[in-house]
């Protein structure tokens, strides 16, 4: 068990979130003494330890006890006991029978957050079409829905995603969640609710907050906005955190998601960087603009304005090149089949976004220090086309290879990364302040 120092980042939950301040700051320590009589110190205590130790549920692969939470937090039992009572009172844990057995001493009652309590909505705008999808504070998936993509113009997408939203708020009541957030990943930089761009879309200056809010107002939610890579490299790591919960031992621990870049083709070129378990967002949240590293300066323009953008080389638009994609057919599907027959022009394109794809990432994990690439969306649907070439150029250029070699690997979630990631921030807006979600319960 690691813990999960994430969640000090921002998605832009607008509504009563924004009202919430900062997410998870780095607070560890006992409990303190309450001295004197002073309520509002009392609850400030009351409310730290309840984050404390809600964060180190967050943070457990398995099932924990109250007395390793004792352990690990350093809040004395009592308290302990105290705020599990509340936390399963206020629908956020459970208990699950016993720990793990082949444990020292007697098993003991294992708590885990949730699968029936609050739930988050993550709506994503995707290549082949919009999903919406609910995940549960335990990370399942608890609802998957897709419809086409029919007109980009954003007042038709979003009155789309309302009523899928709707449609899946509906159905997971009556498995017993409550929905709480809804988070909608575009593929494009976010600057709070605003997408400055989002070229596939042909969105520019956007303000989908608002239009989210406006839309699906009626359900309640708490609306964020976010760049899609960013909210699947989130979806990855749950997913990792998952597996290595399920098979403990199997996924190396949970060290290895804590640093990875997620590289995703969809509509665009995005980039997700995990670093020490957190996302890397730049000052503005803008970074991850992988599509637009250079590869060639004299190559061919962007439509940024620049020339030789990776983008150019390896986006599934450049892959296909001329070639029309036949009616119902998604364009890496298209991809795939020409590959899969051996078309010599698809072969040359692959081996090409390979090869270009591997520069832009080493440039990258020279400057970072990371050894593991996810690659997702369209990428990995490819991925036995380009896992090889792209493993290649990295593990020729990245200086650091030859004694800790770059492993590359697809993304696990598939296209699905990125409405389960956004799904998943439910997790982050709760355990930024468990405590006001539970007097919002009473
Ligand atoms: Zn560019």
């Amino acid at each position: 068990m690691s813990e999960d120092r994430g969640g000090g980042d921002r998605t832009a939950h607008g509504g009563k979130g924004s009202q919430r301040g900062d997410a998870w700051s780095d607070r560890t320590g006992p409990d303190l003494p309450a001295r004197g009589g002073d309520p509002a110190r009392q609850e400030r205590l009351r409310s730290i330890n309840l984050e404390l130790v809600f964060r180190r549920l967050v943070a457990a692969a398995e099932p924990v006890s109250r007395t390793e939470l004792a352990a690990a937090t350093g809040l004395t039992r009592p308290t302990i006991t105290r705020i599990v009572d509340e936390l399963i009172t206020g629908r956020l844990v459970t208990e699950t029978g016993t720990t793990p057995a082949g444990r020292a001493g007697r098993p003991r009652m294992g708590l885990q957050l949730s699968r029936s309590g609050p739930a988050g909505l993550g709506l994503d705008i995707r290549t082949d079409g919009l999903a919406a999808c609910v995940v549960d504070l335990a990370g399942t998936v608890r609802h998957l829905a897709f419809a086409p993509l029919i007109d980009p113009e954003a007042p038709a997408v979003l009155d789309r995603l309302d009523r899928m939203a709707t449609e899946a708020v509906e159905a997971t009541a009556r498995e017993g969640l409550t929905v709480v957030t809804a988070t909608l990943a575009v593929p494009g930089p976010t600057d709070g609710g605003i997408v400055r761009t989002a070229p596939a879309l042909g969105w520019r200056s956007v303000d989908a907050g608002a239009l989210l809010e406006e839309r699906i107002g009626h359900l309640g939610l708490v609306c964020a906005v976010d760049n899609e890579a960013n909210l699947a490299a989130r979806g990855e790591r749950h997913a990792a955190r998952r597996a290595a919960s399920e098979a403990p031992g199997d996924f190396g621990g949970a060290e290895s998601v804590e640093d990875f870049v997620y590289v995703s083709a969809g509509l665009d070129i995005g980039a997700g960087i995990i670093l020490d378990g957190r996302p890397m967002r730049g000052s503005h949240g803008w970074g991850g603009e992988l599509g637009h590293l250079t590869v060639d300066p004299d190559g061919k323009p962007c439509r940024c304005g620049a020339r030789g953008c990776l983008q150019t080389y390896a986006s599934i638009e450049a892959i296909l090149g001329e070639e029309a994609v036949p009616a119902g057919v998604t364009p890496d599907a298209a991809v795939l089949a020409r590959a899969d027959a051996g078309d010599p022009e698809t072969l040359a394109a692959l081996e090409g976004a390979a090869h270009a794809l591997g520069v832009a990432l080493a440039n990258a994990l020279n400057l970072l220090d990371i050894d593991t690439v996810l690659l997702g969306g369209s990428y990995a649907v490819l991925s036995s086309w380009l896992l090889a070439g792209v493993e290649a150029e990295v593990n020729q250029r990245v200086l650091s290879a030859a004694w800790a070699p770059i492993t590359v690997r697809p993304a696990t979630l598939g296209p699905d990364a990125a409405a389960i990631g956004a799904a998943a921030m439910v997790v982050d807006w709760i355990g930024a302040d468990p405590s006001a979600w539970l007097a919002a319960q009473r």
